[in-house]
């Protein structure tokens, strides 16, 4: 490890954090006191390695990534900088001095959940990534003030309260006065013709203040550090001096409010588009800040702005942050004179962009009216941007007017956010092999035509350090004893650990080391009443709760077993615990049924004492990465269900799979990949693939010939409306039959159900062999090695934003 701190100098360090902020020594503080005061002492180290990294880029005059994504789910910073930086031990000896434990300190750090799930997690795997492959990166979002909701289950159906995390969380934050930038909204535009051309001017806008706060990101056994930036809104200007002066402070005061809106609270939908204008002023404010600080900083290195593509790679994760491309646009027109076509030359180059979903419902596209009146000037800036982009395909598409109405920006009143990131950006890509073949051959199939060079792919990967190094650290020391310590920079290096393949001994501390993570998380759940049997085989659905994800399919495979068991109540099978961790988004109903479904499934069979020695069902309230961080490392089976064609890639499998679980999962985004990666024998695959999935549509797809034709299936179903626990569930079997809009079963759980109930059995009697299954369970985490985000980020690098490659 490069840092070099002494024990002694560690102590000094914390003993005067605890002077300086409280004016205590190590025997007066608390629990906090002491948390604080690490945290602070880790602050200062950071930015001293910042400092220097700083200095490097500088000299180098190294291109700059800008990552740019409205979630980012960072997790708890502090156990993660101490593995980082490689102090972890010497913190923990010196707090041992003092009667502290290093893991109750971690306990007292709120979890920041400044994003939804899957996408937001990805962006904070990348800056962990970023910093340990010394990438210069910056990741850029927005401070809310109340991330995610706290779920809590109240007889099965889901409460949602407020996320405070902060002030809690403020002490990894850094104030920075000195980068304020004004963001404006609202008013009109004038155009005026002069000598010098067009003159474009923004009249009568509200503008208001975005205060970056920094919190650092240290690279593991590297020199770098990543900076995520987070914005907060903050009105100054704005304030109704007049009100205030006339003695109407509730007016004066209600000016206020409303700028500071707009980072009150992150919005809770995944994979749904939100609509309102909120959450358009959320994304305006977060691109405008960013392009400006962007602009400021490259100036401060360069003379101009001529080679900014060059020096500079602005990423868009999904199309939430598009409008930086009207942004960029704007600034490099109206405030640095630069013609049309070299702005969006400039903007083009140094733009790219990641699609994360194929869900319609998912796609952004927001009213022309709506933009127009609260961001006039880039409404201005997109209809230029339309109106020369299909000149251009007239010219190639002379009367395909089908054609060119699917590839505009504009249409029927709507502006397309995806159609505006591909088209200015140079680079996009999609999260998994087959996503990235489904933007090609189907999302973005008209631009393919046009520009196949553009489209391109890379596979999701995952921070190995935090989700297994840091979060299973029984396997990391059974890792470093078998294959080195070097796959912790190299993930490709798991792969050495094939060779224990026949390693009895090892195959042996694969199991107790699991068994001691099932333990582990089994006593931490009792702390909250929830009692699980850790001899019992661990099966585990945690993801967000989504009619695609099929959580639904699981619960009806549960209800098939327990009818099953009812009807033969000896009926040879091993203990099975089906744990399910998922939060709905607040307004999605069906989501919050099948929550209660599986609430009452759970509370039905924990009532029947012969049943629940076999199967028993755990909802566990709140799903975080913190949770995630002990329950992965305990789960033995892995449920990645989704219908094919609808999972972009999903992490939750590489996750689970790195920490030694087995897959039990349709042909789906990166199940795919895995499924290449350890072979057809170490998973257990069911269900249709995308392409049968497709082809069901099209000869028209009936539920209820299922219901009729599966004697399983009709029993199952039925057992719905009697209900569990004393509650029916009418509504979802009328959902499987018939559904809302005369579609039954929109995500076809029916059509799997069968499939799925064959392989999970293939499973069970697979599990009853210890010595293969352990086996299998060690060819997952060595076919981990090619999903590590470092893996990732240097594909990003090289073929999206054309950085030379450092290590
Ligand atoms: C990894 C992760 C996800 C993504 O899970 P998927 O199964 O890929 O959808 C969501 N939430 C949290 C807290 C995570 O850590």
């Amino acid at each position: 490890m490069e840092n070099n701190i002494t024990k002694e100098e560690l102590s000094t360090i914390i003993r005067s954090k605890l002077s300086r902020h409280y004016g205590i020594s190590t025997t007066e503080a608390d629990r906090a006191q002491m948390y604080k005061s690490c945290a602070r002492t880790v602050l200062e180290l950071l930015s001293e390695k910042r400092t220097k990294f700083n200095q490097k880029i500088k000299e180098n005059e190294s291109k700059k990534i800008y990552y740019l994504c409205m979630e980012f789910l960072v997790g708890r910073s502090l156990k993660n900088n101490l593995y980082n930086l490689g102090i972890e031990e010497m913190f923990r000896e010196v707090l041992e001095e003092w009667n502290f434990e290093l893991e109750d300190l971690y306990q007292e750090e709120p979890d920041p959940g400044l994003g939804n799930g899957g996408l937001g997690r990805l962006a904070s795997c990348f800056m962990d990534s970023l910093a340990t492959l010394e990438y210069p990166a910056m990741g850029y979002s927005i401070c809310y003030e109340y991330g995610l909701f706290k779920q809590k289950i109240v007889d099965g159906w889901q409460m949602e309260l407020p996320d405070i995390w902060l002030p809690g969380g403020h002490v990894w934050l850094n104030q920075r006065n000195d980068l304020v930038c004004h963001v404006r909204f609202n008013g009109h535009v004038e155009e005026n013709w002069t000598d010098e051309g067009l003159e474009v001017k923004h009249l009568n806008y509200d503008e208001i203040e975005a205060v970056p706060y920094d919190l650092m990101i240290s690279g593991a056994d590297s020199e770098g550090v990543a900076i995520l930036r987070l914005w907060r809104a903050r009105d100054l200007n704005n304030f109704d001096m007049g009100s205030f002066a006339s003695g109407d402070y509730d007016r004066a005061m209600t000016e206020k409010m409303n700028a500071e809106l707009i980072c009150k609270v992150l919005y809770p939908s995944d994979n749904h588009f939100e609509g309102k204008s909120l959450r358009l002023k959320q994304q305006y404010f977060l691109v405008s800040a960013t392009i400006q600080d962007i602009i400021s900083e490259h100036l401060q290195q360069y003379e101009s702005l001529d080679n900014f593509s060059a020096k500079v790679a602005i990423h868009v994760n999904d199309t939430h942050p598009a409008l930086c491309i009207p942004e960029l646009m704007r600034i490099l027109l109206d405030e640095y004179q630069y013609s049309w076509p070299k702005a969006y030359q400039i903007v083009k180059q140094t733009v790219s962009y990641t699609n994360h979903t194929v869900l319609s419902e998912a796609l952004e596209k927001w009213p022309e009216d709506l933009i127009k009146g609260q961001l006039p000037r880039i409404y201005g800036i997109i209809k230029g941007l339309n109106e020369s982009y299909c000149q251009e395909l007239w010219k190639r598409y002379p009367g395909d007017w089908d054609k060119i109405e699917r590839m505009a920006i504009i249409s029927h009143g709507q502006i397309r956010m995806a159609n505006l990131c591909v088209i200015g950006s140079s680079r996009v890509n999609g999260v998994s092999k087959l996503h990235s073949d489904i933007l090609k051959k189907q999302v973005f199939s008209d631009y393919y035509q046009v520009e196949a060079k553009k489209f391109t792919s890379v596979t999701n990967g995952i921070a190995h350090r935090r989700w297994l190094c840091q979060s299973n650290p029984l396997l990391g020391k059974l890792l470093d004893e078998c294959i080195g310590t070097r796959y912790k920079k190299d993930a490709r290096q798991l792969g050495k650990f094939r060779v224990f393949y026949e390693d009895n001994s090892v195959l042996e501390q694969l199991q107790s080391i699991k068994l001691a993570n099932k333990i582990r998380f089994a006593n931490r759940m009792h702390k909250y009443g929830v009692t699980m049997d850790p001899e019992s085989i661990f099966v585990v659905q945690a993801k967000r709760l989504h009619e695609y994800k099929r959580q639904l399919l699981n619960a009806l495979r549960i209800i098939s077993i327990y009818l099953d068991l009812k009807e033969n109540p000896n009926l040879n099978i091993p203990p099975q615990t089906f744990l399910f961790a998922a939060k709905a988004a607040p307004g999605y109903y069906t989501a919050k049924e099948v929550i209660r479904l599986i609430w009452h499934l759970s509370a039905h069979i924990e009532k029947d004492a012969t049943i629940r020695e076999k199967i028993r069902v755990v909802f566990l309230e709140n799903y975080d990465v913190t949770m995630a961080e002990s329950l992965l490392p305990a789960a033995e089976v892995s449920e990645q269900i989704s219908l094919a064609g609808k999972e972009a890639s999903g992490t939750g499998n590489m996750k689970m799979m790195i920490n030694g679980a087995l897959t039990i999962g349709t042909m789906d985004g990166a199940n795919v990949e895995i499924h290449e990666a350890v072979g057809k024998e170490n998973m257990f695959i069911f269900g249709m693939n995308a392409e049968e999935v497709e082809r069901k549509w099209k000869e028209g797809y009936a539920a209820s010939s299922y219901y009729h034709n599966n004697e399983k299936i009709h029993k199952v179903v039925n057992s719905l409306r009697q209900g569990f626990n004393g509650e029916s569930f009418e509504s979802i079997y009328r959902y499987l039959l018939v559904g809302d809009y005369g579609i039954g079963d929109p995500y076809m759980c029916l059509a799997d159900f069968q499939d799925y109930l064959g392989v999970y059995q293939q499973l069970l009697d697979e599990y009853n062999d210890p010595i293969k299954w352990n086996q299998m369970s060690l060819m997952n985490i060595a076919g981990a090695e090619r999903f590590a985000a470092d893996r990732s980020i240097q594909e990003y690098t090289k073929q999206i934003w054309n950085i030379p490659t450092l290590i």
